[in-house]
């Protein structure tokens, strides 16, 4: 039987094609391989986000280009951010990959056959579904519209179709994925939007939770909200990356919204929506980025007190405008500075918004044991920790919580329920 290798990083996205890709190789046949070196066939699934990241994938194909030598029969294809219209210049340096594609495109190894149907046969409880790829927002710093090309949304039945297809399986949570998601729709001849997606979704039966990721602040629509709030399978977990509390950095940015436009929407937000979790990303050192800049986005954190944090400390990614016309000039070190701090500003705030769960019971759907220990995520993605003999796999349990952390919670299961 011929063997497969997929080696992927990045976001969910990246994730959720791996799995796709992963399946698509199962039905003609071929069985995954832990190792490179065993697999007929590898793909590398790539990220470009982070100057980091696009090293990795050339680290990674260098080291795989001695393999390729010693075994020149095996197939090396890429797939991901990477590759675009780069196609003819990753052919020229990298001459021994076998083949580049697109990301979310057929990888093309069997005439197309099975690829629209192509689902992961194992059915995780937690399910991630893209429904638009691209974006139309040129971010100042931001390389996916040229790596990933504009928004395209996937049609509404089909993404119903995916996800009743998962829920079959045995998933019960459903993440919606996209760069962009509240612009879901509007390239689509009826124009559907995220929340007639929602509503939709929320109708499908044996579905117990849907998330979906990521929001734009400058698009993110009072009818969605409003979604939100009525429909019971959505979980009140919001990621809505501000990026910078500095309205000068925020136009340097090109985000479109001001910091007072954030503050409106988060408060609507949490008015429409009770007990709602926030999570959020900032970039720090983005270039010019005076202290009291820095200190603007600092009290913003401080202010808002999100459930997470994602900060990054900024890296000029080439071909982006900010690349071209600003200069990176706030010091590796004092970026490093910025960063730690909102970091140490985050524990404590994630300490206390944890400490409030103590001795509450929550609503936990268990996704998997981590060493022996049963692990799942509350409504508002909280990470739970508990113990049980039980197959608890793909279950809705009521967790009494017992010990908090920053990161995560660990309980008991609450016998009571
Ligand atoms: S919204 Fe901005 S940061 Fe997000 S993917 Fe699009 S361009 Fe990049």
């Amino acid at each position: 039987m011929p063997r497969y290798h997929i080696w992927t990083i990045g976001c969910q996205m990246n994730k959720a094609e791996s799995e796709r890709l992963g399946s698509y190789f199962e039905e003609h046949g071929y069985k995954a391989t832990a190792t490179a070196e065993a697999a007929d066939v590898i793909v590398l699934n790539s990220c470009v986000v982070r100057q980091s990241a696009e090293d990795r994938v050339i680290n990674k194909l260098n080291a795989l280009k001695s393999l390729k030598k010693t075994r020149p029969d095996t197939t090396l294809a890429v797939t991901g951010c990477w590759v675009n219209s780069n196609v003819d210049e990753l052919r020229r340096d990298f001459p021994y990959v076998d083949r580049f594609f697109g990301p979310g495109e057929c990888p093309q190894w069997f005439e197309n056959a099975g690829w629209d149907r192509a689902l992961p046969r194992d059915a995780a409880p937690c399910a991630y579904v893209p429904i638009i790829q691209g974006c139309n927002n040129f971010c100042s710093y931001c390389i996916v519209p040229y790596r990933r090309g504009r928004e395209r949304s996937r049609p509404l039945a089909d993404i119903i179709c995916e996800v009743r297809e998962r829920v079959h399986r045995g998933s019960r949570e459903v993440t919606l994925l996209g760069q962009n998601v509240d612009s879901y729709g509007h390239d689509l001849p009826d124009q559907p939007d995220l929340a007639d997606l929602l509503t939709e979704v929320n109708d499908i039966e044996g579905l117990a939770r849907i998330r979906f990721l990521t929001n734009h602040p400058k698009d993110m629509s009072r009818r969605l909200i409003t979604a939100i709030a009525r429909l019971d399978r959505v979980c009140e977990h919001i990621s809505l990356p501000a990026q910078s509390g500095s309205n000068a950095i925020l136009k340097m940015m090109k985000r479109g919204y001001t910091v007072e436009d954030y503050r409106r929407l988060v408060d609507e937000i949490q008015k429409e929506v009770p007990g709602v979790a926030l999570s959020t990303d900032v970039i720090v050192g983005f270039p010019s980025e005076t202290e009291a800049q820095f200190r603007e986005t600092y009290d913003l954190l401080a202010d808002l007190k999100f459930d997470t944090v994602h900060v990054a400390a900024y890296s000029p990614r080439p071909g982006t405008s900010a690349t071209r016309e600003l200069v990176d000039d706030v010091p590796a070190a004092e970026k490093k500075r910025r960063l730690n701090e909102i970091e140490r500003l985050q524990e404590g705030i994630a300490t206390e918004i944890g400490a409030d769960f103590l001795g509450k019971t929550v609503e936990v759907l268990v996704e998997g044991k981590k060493g022996d220990r049963w692990q799942g995520r509350t409504r508002t993605d909280r990470l739970v920790f508990f113990d049980s003999d039980d197959d608890c796999r793909g279950r809705l349990m009521a967790i009494r919580i017992e010990h908090t952390s920053p990161w995560s919670l660990q309980g008991e299961p609450d016998k009571k329920e």
